[in-house]
């Protein structure tokens, strides 16, 4: 269906493309309200990933025969079209990874081993998904750096005074979440950036968080790396997409090794082939990048600052309901264009995993635990917390049930 004439969002209209969203529980309509844990797919997405299977499904790169030619093209043309998306300037700077996870991990090994030493330092923010902050926490113990973290302050934002005194010529790398999953926190990642640059440092900014729910432009943002997932942003499970900037990435070490990341191997020693394919080891995720660019035309139809408007109205409605009941503490910053779409919570007197497990007896799903933010819960003082993320085909109805079902997690615990 198209989209483009719409005055402004038909959410009925989107929700009809998500047979999931259908679905009952004990009578009940499914609430889904765990997108930043996985957004659901729409029938568009499922279906250019049925086609290919269908229609084109072989090994990419090194086939003569048409089936293969038609599933190179439509991989390798997928970096172009990621490129696009997020401004990138051509398929050398985009990546296909895992996820996010394997992103980081990617730019950890291959250029944190490889370039840290004793005298860096490698400076995160407090908010950091483990994603992040458990890869450079690592590789930086084995290359001898130290790291350093910036203060979150007390209303869930960075505190850039911290910022620019933790970052100096010492600093090396920052990593950095461009949205926090936990918090909702949007964060200043132009200025941190700018700040990194200052001191001759790079800077990885996790977007995980922030490609699925508004526009991201990598150039104008001029992050040394950027990383995000197809699985949160209406696409495929298995895909992830690591942006980096051309110069760097030809002079990193490759991740891994294996098949078509190869240009002449010899018994004695390997030269590797251009970009993006000499990080691309073995068979890729050819079925999912075709997902991949089913997604991206899906949300661009819409219209990604649609996107973010809806989602940051359903979030400011779902934080004025949840301010409004005595009992319930919500983490982060105010609503608005510091907030993403999503409320971290918790319900006084029930544990984050009771408040989840009541809220499925109503058929809502959310999210309780540390959301992969240990350090932070630690800091915020609780073990768990409940979360309530939002995408484009949520509704304030939605908000409604969510709010209901804390009343009756009230009364059951009273
Ligand atoms: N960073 C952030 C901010 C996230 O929210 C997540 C997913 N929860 C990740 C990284 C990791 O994403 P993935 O599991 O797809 O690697």
């Amino acid at each position: 269906m198209s989209h483009q004439n719409l005055e402004s969002l038909d959410v009925g209209a989107i929700r009809d493309e998500f047979p999931i969203l259908q679905r009952e529980f004990d009578g009940q309509q499914v609430v889904y309200l765990d997108n930043a844990a996985t957004t659901q797919t729409p029938d568009q997405v499922v279906d250019a990933m049925s086609d290919y299977y269908r229609g084109y499904n072989a090994n990419v790169h090194r086939g003569i025969h048409h089936l293969s030619q038609e599933a190179s093209i439509a991989y390798e043309e997928a970096h172009d079209r990621v490129a696009e998306f997020i401004g990138a300037d051509g398929r050398e700077e985009v990546i296909f990874t895992k996820n996010t996870t394997e992103a980081e991990n990617l730019i950890a090994y291959s250029w944190g081993l490889n370039e840290l030493g004793p005298d860096d330092d490698v400076v995160l923010t407090e908010m950091e998904h483990h994603a992040s902050l458990v890869t450079w926490q690592q590789i930086a113990k084995r290359a001898g750096a130290d790291v350093k973290y910036i203060r979150v302050t007390s209303d869930g934002r960075l505190d850039m005074d911290h910022a620019r005194e933790l970052i100096t010529d010492d600093t090396a790398m920052i990593s950095a979440v461009h949205v926090s999953n936990t918090l909702g926190t949007v964060n200043p990642v132009s200025e941190l950036v700018d700040i990194a640059h200052d001191h001759d440092a790079l800077a990885f900014i996790d977007g995980a968080q922030a490609v699925p729910n508004r526009p991201v432009d990598v150039g104008a943002l001029d992050a040394d790396f950027y990383a995000f997932s197809g699985h949160k942003m209406a696409g495929p499970t298995g895909i992830g997409v690591l942006y980096g900037k051309q110069d760097l990435l030809e002079d990193m070490h490759p991740y891994l090794y294996g098949g078509d990341m190869i240009t002449k191997v010899t018994y004695e020693d390997s030269t590797w082939n251009e970009l993006p394919w000499k990080f691309e080891a073995g068979t890729p995720q050819i079925a999912e990048a075709v997902g991949l660019v089913a997604a991206i035309d899906w949300l661009e139809e819409i219209g990604m600052d649609r996107i973010r408007v809806h989602e940051e109205e359903i979030a400011r409605y779902a934080y004025e309901q949840l301010a409004a009941e005595p009992d319930v503490e919500i983490y982060g910053p105010e609503p608005g264009p510091e907030r993403g779409g999503l409320v971290g919570f918790n319900l006084e007197s029930v544990h984050a995993h009771d408040l989840a497990s009541i809220m499925n007896d109503h058929a809502v799903a959310i999210r309780a635990g540390d959301h992969c933010t240990q350090p932070l819960h630690d800091k915020l003082g609780v073990a768990a917390s409940a979360r309530a993320s939002f995408y484009v085909y949520n509704t304030k109805e939605e908000v409604d049930k969510l709010v209901a079902a804390i009343d009756d997690a009230r009364q059951l615990f009273a």
